[in-house]
């Protein structure tokens, strides 16, 4: 999508501190880290939330998920160490409306989260 944010770091308009990329997926710093270690990890294909996803986006988000083993690795971090976390819809806290996995690592993550 023309106006939206992530797409625009998927066609780097706008800058962002990739980490790992392939031809499915895109991980890049968190621009407002909320711990040490905050990563995105996006697919290069707009779908808006997890919500809307379709059968057809089965492989996407499978790639998505596992890209995380390949930020983790790339960055250093415990493999058995880190959240990943999915905001789905305004209530829920997304902000951005281009599907994302938050990886967020580097202190001690409580349970519920906020
Ligand atoms: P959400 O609230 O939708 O689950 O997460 C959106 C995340 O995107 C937020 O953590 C926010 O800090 C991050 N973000 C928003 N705009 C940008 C941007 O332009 N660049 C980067 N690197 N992160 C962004």
């Amino acid at each position: 999508m023309s106006d939206c944010i992530f797409c625009k770091i998927v066609r780097k308009e706008i800058p962002a501190q990739i980490v790992y990329e392939d031809d499915v997926v895109v991980a890049f710093k968190d621009i407002n880290p909320a711990a040490p270690t905050h990563i995105l990890i996006i697919p290069r294909e707009h779908i808006s939330s997890i919500a809307v996803a379709e059968a057809s986006h089965q492989a996407i988000l499978g790639q998505l998920l596992l890209a995380s083993q390949k930020v983790t690795a790339a960055l250093g971090i415990e493999p058995d160490n880190h959240r990943l976390v999915i905001n789905t819809g305004a209530n829920a806290g997304q902000t951005v409306f281009h599907l994302h996995v938050h990886l967020l690592a580097g202190r001690n993550l409580g349970w519920p989260p906020g």
